[in-house]
């Protein structure tokens, strides 16, 4: 329910490996993975937004 001021939350999916994971967006636009390494579990981290989902609350 509290939405942070800095960021939002959204879902992604890692372009290498399709594994999707809940994300933080930082202010400037950066994707920043919850519960997983930034380069992802694949070690590619080319993460893109799901078109289509709207950001979690
Ligand atoms: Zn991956």
């Amino acid at each position: 329910m509290s939405q942070s001021k800095s960021s939002t939350k959204t879902v992604v999916v890692c372009q290498s490996c399709e594994s999707v994971f809940v994300s933080e967006v930082k202010p400037d636009g950066t994707i920043r993975p919850i519960g997983v390494s930034a380069d992802c579990t694949c070690g590619d981290g080319d993460f893109r937004r799901i078109s289509g989902t709207a950001d979690l609350e």
